[in-house]
C-alpha cells in the first residue's frame, strides 16, 4: 500500500501507507517507483510478522 503523489516538476513522491515514510522523493519514473516501493522494508510489516511469531511459539508451548 503506497500512496503516490507527482510534483510540479513531473517528478513523483512514493509514501507507504503502513509506516507513513516517505520512501522516495522526486523520482523521474513510475519503474523506479516500483523499484524503491519494491526495496521498502516497512518497520510496521516486520513488526505485525514478530508479532506473530511469537503468538505462533506462545501457542506452541502451552501445547507442550
Ligand atoms: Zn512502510
Amino acid at each position: 500500500m503506497y500512496s503516490r503523489t507527482q510534483n510540479e516538476n513531473g517528478s513523483y513522491n512514493t509514501r507507504c501507507l503502513d509506516c507513513f515514510m516517505t520512501i522516495a522523493s522526486c523520482v523521474e519514473t513510475e519503474k523506479e517507483l516500483d523499484l524503491r516501493e519494491s526495496h521498502h522494508l516497512c518497520p510496521e510489516k516486520v513488526l505485525a510478522q514478530l508479532l506473530a511469531q511469537e503468538k505462533a511459539a506462545v501457542a506452541q508451548a502451552a501445547r507442550n
